[in-house]
């Protein structure tokens, strides 16, 4: 259809070699690289609504959308407009803004977080949330899940999915063995294994800090309940609940991951954190939470955070303004046309005899190539890698671009129109095909 067929790619490849003689692996974040699935990835010149463009002059509809940010698509008028009206006020004073009062109060209207404060990533947001955690009750211990990635913060990085798992890097080197040791590492969804650490170890655990529902080993949804019976099981050892929402603000639905299962199960994380979409395509993020713990922090309390660009005006413009855009009508067409792709790939799929499971959390949705749930890490682990490099090649060549991992989210954007949608399906049956003779 309309895809331009990739007719070459050596401008990539020539900037990538470029790349690799000045920055390690080519990339400034490892799962931007091939190394999972081989080849070349391509440098972007410009990108648009559902669409990029290759430094080549290929076009390719983006099912990255940057890792999540991009929910309106690609420079948005209206966004776009919004930032060069505040780059052309001057880009960073180190003084209080307004964006960034009207962007906390955006968050704070749409999740049930009371204070909101800025920083520049989603893991400086984990990070900060952690320190708080442990300064406001005394304790030392954080429990996570494996496969579950809450950035490249040293306490954890143990067993954490997307990059680190794309790798097969046991955690990583450079971190302490002291830091390692104030982690326990716990398989998702499950429960025993939950309350056997809370019984070992429940006087110690500053917090936990869980996906709201992970995406980075994949879409595994929580069980039904498993949020609240975390939420629970901290409440009763005095350990505080993080939900990371860094991925699934703001995304996942309109309030988020938490939009899925807290507003219905009647449950409320003590802190959470945001990233992604909240800086529509900037470098900016948050962490929030109770009013009473975030008063821990400073100027008010006494643990210390803080930051040069927090909340920097350019960054809370583009999210304010994208967080005023994306309405619940943005997430219905969202839905509908994440519904649409995910049944588009499980029949090609199916036709071809690849075995396939296609998981949802919301907008957001992964496909495992194995033939049965994934509910944990283990079982994330358990899928034809090989069968996904070919897949993901073969949509390439064809136009889409798609994570170059397994262990991914895919990310639809309010410009995902007919044309695009129609770009994906028709490279399916290639695909489809590559993979079942992979
Ligand atoms: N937490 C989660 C759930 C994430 O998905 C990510 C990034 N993928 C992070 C934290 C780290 O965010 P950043 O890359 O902005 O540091």
């Amino acid at each position: 259809t309309s895809a331009t067929t990739p007719s070459t790619t050596a401008a990539s490849e020539a900037w990538f070699e470029r790349a690799r003689a000045v920055t390690p692996g080519g990339v400034n974040s490892p799962v931007r690289a091939f190394n999972a699935v081989g080849g070349t990835p391509r440098f972007i010149t410009s990108a648009s609504g559902a669409w990029l463009t290759d430094a080549d002059g290929n076009d390719y509809v983006d099912l990255i959308c940057s890792w999540g940010p991009m929910l309106l698509g690609h420079a948005h008028p209206d966004v776009q407009a919004a930032v060069a009206g505040a780059v052309a006020r001057g880009t960073s004073y180190g003084t209080p803004t307004e964006p960034e009062v009207e962007l906390a109060e955006e968050i704070v209207a749409r999740t049930p977080v009371e204070r909101v404060r800025f920083v520049s990533s989603g893991t400086e947001a984990t990070m900060s949330a952690i320190r708080l955690a442990r300064g406001a009750t005394g304790r030392d211990l954080v429990v996570k899940f494996a496969g579950c990635y809450h950035g490249h913060v040293d306490a954890l990085l143990a067993e954490a999915g997307s990059g680190v798992a794309t790798l097969a890097v046991p955690g990583t080197s450079g971190v302490p063995a002291s830091a390692a040791a104030e982690t326990l590492v716990l398989p998702y969804n499950d429960r025993e294994a939950v309350l056997a650490a809370f019984e070992a170890y429940g006087s110690r655990i500053a917090c936990l800090i869980t996906e709201a529902t992970p995406g980075n080993m994949g879409v595994v949804p929580p069980a039904p309940g498993f949020n609240a019976f975390l939420a629970e099981t901290c409440r009763t050892h005095g350990a505080l609940f993080i939900s990371d929402e860094v991925m699934t603000g703001f995304r996942a639905t309109e309030q988020g991951g938490w939009g899925l299962d807290g507003a219905i199960e009647g449950w409320t994380p003590d802190l959470m954190t945001f990233g992604k979409v909240m800086g529509g395509g900037f470098p900016a993020a948050a962490f929030g939470g109770r009013a009473d713990l975030m008063a821990h922090l400073a100027p008010e309390g006494r643990v210390y955070q803080a930051g040069t660009l927090s909340g920097n005006p350019v960054a809370t413009t583009a999210g304010l303004t994208t967080l005023r855009l994306a309405t619940p009508e943005v997430y219905e067409q969202l839905d509908a046309t994440a519904r649409t792709i995910r049944d588009a790939v499980a029949e090609h799929l199916l036709a071809a005899g690849v075995p396939h499971v296609v998981q949802t959390a919301g907008t957001m949705f992964s496909v495992f190539f194995r033939d049965a749930a994934v509910r944990d890490f283990a079982e994330a682990s358990q899928q034809d890698t090989a069968a996904y490099a070919a897949f993901f090649h073969s949509m390439l060549d064809q136009g889409v671009y798609l994570p170059p991992s397994a262990y991914e989210s895919w990310f639809v954007s309010a410009a995902h129109d007919d044309r695009a949608i129609q770009t994906i399906v028709d490279a399916l049956p290639a695909a489809a095909f590559a993979a079942a003779t992979a």
